[in-house]
């Protein structure tokens, strides 16, 4: 990582339920992102990484309560005004959510969609010379027929057409980070990899910050430099992916990797993490992976670990060694 990230959070913490209920979704997150790096944040449906990503764009509903630090190009982003942020967001700071068919208008055309992003930044800028833009963008993502597009709505687009009319609204005004919330899960596995090329390849060209959301694991290895384990609201272990798909040392890492079929072994039926995860409302005592953890023992149940440096990998567990070696 460069001295200077192009991202920065720290402690970041998220209470839902108002002062009542203070249900915590997220536990004292912090990661860092460099200029053209990508971060991978991997963990079940529910663990807290989409909820991560919404508190530092400024996404969440004003009743929410954040606290920690998240700094974007040294600028502290908590405490700002949505008027603030607004400046940033579609520009500086872009997002990409899974679904694009809900994310899109269904009611305005792919151009004035496009054009409405452009707009929003260049509030100069002509219709025509918005549109001209939009047109740009549409090839600049490769979707076929860029000129027809413009003029159609997005039910008559195929989901991986619409995947690629958000990443050109993402685009349109060169953002210098990126947000992809499992931009792929919605779509077939051929158009995935195409979607994921294309990211890459724009992420390359623009020199952009990718933070991406998934849990196919394989597509993280490939495209990450680092990775973010989340497990019920926490970051459990973190660091370059290579070493930390390829030595595990907390137990949910290990069963997350376990748990992905072999292409090249058959087995009578996939390894799954026992149990599931806990509600926000009933987070357990201790480590929160401890019902779930075959390596548990009693201190599991009293002591929160603290994620702790194990040389370039930072991990939560009281018994990482063993896991490690194990
Ligand atoms: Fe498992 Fe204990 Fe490590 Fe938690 S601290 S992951 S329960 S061994």
């Amino acid at each position: 990582m460069s001295a200077a990230p192009l991202l920065e959070v720290r402690d970041l913490t998220v209470r839902l339920g108002g002062p009542a209920r203070r249900l915590e979704a997220v536990r004292e997150a912090s990661f860092a992102l460099a200029e053209g790096t990508t971060l991978g944040i991997v963990g079940e449906s529910g663990c807290g990484k989409s909820i991560t990503m919404l508190a530092l764009m400024g996404l969440l509903a004003p009743d929410i309560e954040i606290s920690g630090s998240v700094r974007f190009r040294g600028e502290e982003l908590i405490g700002k005004s949505q008027r603030e942020l607004s400046s940033l967001r579609g520009k500086r700071m872009a997002m990409i959510f899974q679904d694009p068919m809900t994310s899109l208008n269904p009611v305005m055309t792919v151009g004035e969609q496009i054009g409405e992003a452009i707009a929003i930044h260049a509030t100069a800028l002509s219709r025509a010379a918005r549109q001209a833009r939009a047109l740009d963008l549409l090839k600049v993502v490769a979707i076929p027929f860029p000129e027809r597009r413009l003029r159609q709505y997005p039910h008559e687009l195929s989901g991986g057409m619409r995947q690629r009319v958000m990443i050109a609204i993402a685009m349109a005004n060169d953002p210098e980070l990126l947000i992809a919330d499992e931009p792929t899960t919605a779509l077939d596995v051929t158009v995935q990899a195409q979607i994921m090329e294309l990211l890459l390849q724009l992420q390359k060209e623009r020199k952009m910050g990718l933070v991406l959301i998934s849990h196919d694991l394989g597509v993280v290895a490939r495209v990450a430099n680092e990775v973010a384990i989340m497990y019920a609201g926490r970051i459990c272990e973190r660091g370059p992916v290579g070493t930390v798909f390829g030595r595990p040392g907390h137990p949910y890492t290990r069963g997350l990797l376990a748990s992905l079929p072999k292409i090249d072994r058959t087995v009578e039926s996939l390894i799954a993490i026992p149990g599931s995860l806990p509600s926000l409302a009933q987070r357990p005592s201790g480590c929160r992976f401890h019902p779930r953890c075959t390596f548990a023992q009693s201190i599991c149940t009293r002591d929160d670990p603290a994620l702790l440096p194990r040389g370039s990998v930072d991990v939560a567990c009281h018994f990482a060694d063993k896991v490690e070696t194990s």
